[in-house]
């Protein structure tokens, strides 16, 4: 597979040929349709981005999924009364656009308890570390105290050891998480593609950070068009086809799509 674009200014008709409506659409979230924020709570929704989003699920026949590490509560929050598809916490929650319902979430086993309640603990002594929970699943923030890295890492290797091996870690931009061991991105994005109006259509996925390059090797081997919201530096280690330097500019290509 080769790769097609490294460009901020490319034609999106000429990317995606054909039309729309033979296109879905797998998109992260933060870091992707959202500018990065300091904290995991102050990330906003840039003017016009819900009015996008709603003209290209109207594009779409509804293939339009936003497929997120955060909860699938999260991103209603920020998209409210919108009824799009969400995959949350990396596809362990799902909310399909069409009947609002949500797959049976499963009680968190004790160990997994023990885990977060030492993860959040431990968070407290080190300054600028915010510990998220998710539900499902919880994670260490430090972007406020790059320093504390390290540190987070070994208590995030130590609640993955408490919590046991149906949890996996994931590390991210500034960030570790543990989730649910049997999700990831890509998998979400087959699980949807395998349902209507997905199904049957070429996808497009866009994200930015390491757990979305499951979903673009899912894409990828789905006749699909991937594309890193990313650095250069990043596309050359990425398994995306296609890139755009920033959500800004990832905003104004989505848009174009649109208009
Ligand atoms: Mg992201």
């Amino acid at each position: 597979m080769q790769k097609i674009i490294s460009a901020t200014t490319a034609d999106a008709n000429a990317i995606l040929d054909g039309s729309l409506s033979d296109w879905a659409f797998f998109l992260d979230l933060d870091g992707t349709l959202l500018d990065l924020a300091h904290t995991p709570e102050a990330v906003v929704v840039a003017p016009g981005l819900r009015q996008t989003l709603a003209r290209l699920d109207a594009a779409t026949g509804g293939a339009l999924a936003i497929v997120t590490g955060r909860s699938v509560g999260f991103a209603e929050s920020l998209f409210p009364g919108q009824p799009l598809t969400l995959a949350g916490l990396h596809g362990a929650e799902m909310r399909l656009r069409q009947d609002h319902s949500a797959l049976p979430e499963q009680p968190p086993p004790p160990s997994y308890a023990k885990a977060r309640e030492m993860a959040q603990r431990a968070a407290q002594f080190l300054a600028g570390v915010l510990f998220e929970d998710k539900g499902a699943g919880f994670a260490l923030h430090y972007r406020l105290a790059p320093d504390h890295a390290q540190a987070v890492a070994g208590i995030m290797a130590q609640a993955a050891g408490l919590a046991g091996p149906a949890y996996a870690l994931r590390p991210g931009k500034a960030v570790v998480e543990l989730g649910p061991a049997d999700a990831d991105k890509g998998r979400a994005v087959k699980a949807l593609m395998a349902m209507p109006p997905f199904l049957g259509r070429r996808p497009f996925a866009a994200g930015d950070d390491v757990t979305d390059e499951d979903m673009f090797r899912a894409v990828n081997g789905r006749d699909g068009l991937s594309m890193l919201v990313g650095s250069q530096a990043q596309f050359s280690r990425s398994a995306a086809l296609s890139r755009l330097e920033g959500p800004a500019d990832f905003r104004r290509w989505l848009g174009g799509l649109v208009p």
